[in-house]
């Protein structure tokens, strides 16, 4: 079956990445036609927008995309471009697998945990106040003793129809994936309204899934910690925007550095897959940076398509050329400056040659 996938290539070491995953992609004989749109900062000269309608379109139209990542500029007028993307098209869930693949230094071997991050609200909905303004004012006017007068204020909205839907597609994701428990994360004990509606509306799911799929809370400080030591623990976890943002780097770290981890932004009516870390600018057009996160957002993509057999094949075929650590970039490599570490198109090569 032919599918059509928009391809974001991004800014900084995005196009490279882009052009790397695409090569392992295609390596699997899975028949995809890529329709490829530009979206950062280069656009705004062109279209006025750093996100151009065509590419929303194209996403709307396709439902799957595959983005290197986009520098969000500081101390200009428009938002992220990521952020954007993930609001106009709904994306509410960001999946964020980390799984440790023999061969990676500084991986914990055997950790094999998904993070299911809840995507538009809470302390990142954009809810801010700036000191002194007439609404940091107002809200001081209701807890005078609780805030102080010179405070900016964000307000963190979580709602029960956000919680179900992301804590539900916790769930049918375990299920999908045979996985057998959901771990709830939050800070309930302090923020008992916010927090504490997140696990109340949990443990209603949990309830239609009793028998099926192990549910267990565990607060956001001690799960910190609790990863670190004894991660096998767990499988999938869930939790709120901020702190699904902070332990996803925790477990991009047990499994090894940004340059493996992988994840996807799914929503109901579009998914976009993307690597964890960001456009890293200052190694941009030098073919140095590691190609794995974005090949493995791409194995991510394949299951979702249904393609589940080359997802399969490409994952082993990644896991192969990591385990054998000849041909991977230098951030895999035991010292930073081997001369023997190859470039992301050499890396994506080697990885395509095993599907050969
Ligand atoms: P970054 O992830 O781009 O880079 C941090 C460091 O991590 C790099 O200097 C590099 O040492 C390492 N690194 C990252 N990716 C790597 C790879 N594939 N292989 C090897 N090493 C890798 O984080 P940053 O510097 O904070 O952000 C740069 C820009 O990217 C910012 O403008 C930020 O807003 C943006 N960003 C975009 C996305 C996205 O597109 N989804 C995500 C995060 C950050």
């Amino acid at each position: 079956m032919k599918h059509r996938v928009t391809l974001i290539p991004g800014d900084g070491v995005g196009p490279e990445l882009a052009e790397a995953a695409r090569l392992a992609i295609d390596a699997t004989g899975v028949d995809i036609e890529w329709e490829v749109h530009d979206a950062g900062a280069e656009q705004m000269e062109k279209y006025g927008t750093p996100l151009p309608d065509h590419v929303l379109e194209s996403v709307r139209r396709n439902k799957v995309a595959l983005k290197g990542p986009i520098t969000t500029p500081i101390g200009t007028g428009f938002r992220s471009v990521n952020v954007a993307l993930r609001h106009e098209l709904n994306l509410y869930a960001c999946v964020r697998p980390c799984k440790s693949y023999p061969g990676v230094k500084k991986s914990v071997p055997g950790v094999d945990i998904v993070i299911v991050r809840e995507n538009t609200e809470d302390l990142y909905a954009g809810v801010e106040f700036e000191a002194g303004s007439e609404e940091a004012k107002t809200i001081r006017s209701w807890a005078p003793n609780k805030i102080r007068e010179d405070a900016a204020i964000s307000i963190k909205p979580i709602s029960v129809e956000g919680s179900r839907r992301i804590v539900k597609f916790a769930f049918e994701y375990a299920k999908a994936n045979g996985r057998r428990k959901v771990t709830a994360v939050s800070k309930a004990n302090i923020m008992k309204y916010t927090d504490g509606l997140f696990y109340k509306v949990a443990r209603e799911v949990a309830e239609e899934y009793k028998g099926e799929i192990e549910y267990e809370e565990v607060l956001v400080d001690a799960i910190c910690m609790q990863l670190v030591q004894r991660p096998h623990h767990y499988d999938v976890l869930v939790m709120p925007n901020l702190y699904g943002d902070i332990v996803s780097d925790l477990g991009a770290g047990l499994i090894g550095g940004l340059g493996v981890a992988p994840g996807a932004n799914i929503g109901d009516e579009a998914a976009v897959f993307e690597a964890t870390h960001g456009s890293a600018p200052k190694y941009k057009g030098l073919n140095k940076v590691n190609p794995t996160a974005l090949i493995l957002s791409g194995v991510l993509m394949l299951r979702h398509l249904g393609e589940t057999e080359a997802a399969d094949r490409l994952e082993r075929a990644v896991a192969e050329v990591l385990a054998e650590g000849k041909y991977v970039t230098y951030d895999l490599k035991e010292d930073r400056n081997d001369p023997t570490a190859v470039g992301t198109r050499e890396m994506a090569e080697a990885i395509a040659a095993k599907l050969k």
